[in-house]
């Protein structure tokens, strides 16, 4: 038992776990070491750079210990270099899906294909590195600026330290820093606003040059002017990257080549913007109640005013 207690603990990490701080740029190494999870094949073929796509088979998935599919027999076909949407409301399914792509967990029917290997064939450590993960919870260290940048790049220097900061939109709140890049930030990036210790996770990112792409970009903390910034910096880095993207903002949902429609684990509609809208389908019905709520700050001032 003992030895499945860290496992179990890293388990729980891995979003939400420990106070809303999930690792960002998933570089989990160490997460799943062959003594801890001896049931799991770690495959063995190191993962290459896509060539063709990622395709999602017939996936289903439930939750260890917990009964009822929370995935059920998705189907979705991402090529490289585009960008994939997962839309729905709470509790679909959508980090589900992007947890098993690095293979925090495994398919209990259908598979991953990258290109055409099964996502288990492949070597998780090699699999991993390929992926950059950026999600609301920043995952920084009590460190340096240019170390949280760095982490887990051996061999960078400063030059493209700075290089990565700029296409982030970092580099200006950084220097203006006590220390610039020197700065200490923090447990866990205390001395950071939200909107800067994301773009601190897409600089780490960038400089990583991921060929695949998870993006969780809740927005929710961020106010208006940070959230630009953000977007920007999202932009930059998921250009002419493959891109699996859990869509919270409505230019991201409609400059996506697709978007997948999750309702209780399964894709109900797959589409882009004009075809789904027109759909007049379980899309069109989010995209007026969810994706057009930015709207109501100013109903809400109005009613105020009167
Ligand atoms: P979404 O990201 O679309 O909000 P999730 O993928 O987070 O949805 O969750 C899908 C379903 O799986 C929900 O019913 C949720 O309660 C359940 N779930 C999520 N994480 C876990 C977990 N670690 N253990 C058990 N059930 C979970
Ligand atoms: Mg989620």
């Amino acid at each position: 038992l003992f030895r499945l207690l860290p496992f179990v603990s890293q388990l729980n990490g891995i979003r939400g776990g420990f106070a809303g701080a999930a690792p960002s740029v998933a570089v989990v190494h160490d997460f799943l070491r062959r003594d801890n999870k001896p049931f799991m094949s770690l495959g063995t073929q190191p993962y290459q750079r896509l060539q063709e796509g990622i395709r999602f088979e017939g996936l289903s998935f439930a939750y260890p210990g917990y009964e009822g599919l929370v995935l059920d027999q998705i189907d979705l076909w991402l090529p490289k270099g585009t960008t994939l949407a997962l839309v729905g409301s709470s509790g679909a399914g959508k980090s589900t899906i992007a947890d098993l792509l690095p293979r925090f967990y495994d398919p209990i029917r259908g598979r991953i294909m990258i290109d055409d290997r099964d996502l288990r064939d492949l070597d998780v450590r090699s699999l991993r590195q390929s992926m950059g993960i950026v999600s609301q919870d920043t995952f920084l260290f009590n460190d340096s600026v240019r170390n949280n940048i760095a982490y887990a790049c051996e061999q960078v220097t400063d030059q493209q330290i700075v290089e990565a900061a700029k296409r982030a939109n970092a580099y200006e709140f950084i220097v203006n820093l006590p220390q610039g890049f020197d700065t200490a930030i923090g447990d866990r990036g205390v001395m950071l606003s939200g909107g800067q210790r994301q773009r601190l996770a897409i600089a780490r990112a960038l400089l990583r040059d991921p060929d695949i792409l998870i993006l969780d970009e809740a927005t929710s903390a961020l106010d208006t002017v940070s959230e630009r910034l953000v977007q920007q910096a999202l932009d930059e880095l998921s250009r002419d990257r493959t891109t699996l993207v859990i869509a919270h903002r409505l230019s991201t949902v409609q400059k996506a080549d697709q978007i997948a429609v999750l309702d209780k684990g399964q894709v109900v509609e797959v589409g882009n913007h004009e075809s789904l809208l027109q759909r007049q389908g379980l899309y069109a019905r989010l995209y007026t109640m969810q994706f057009s709520e930015n709207e109501q700050p100013i109903c809400t001032q109005q009613v105020t005013a009167e």
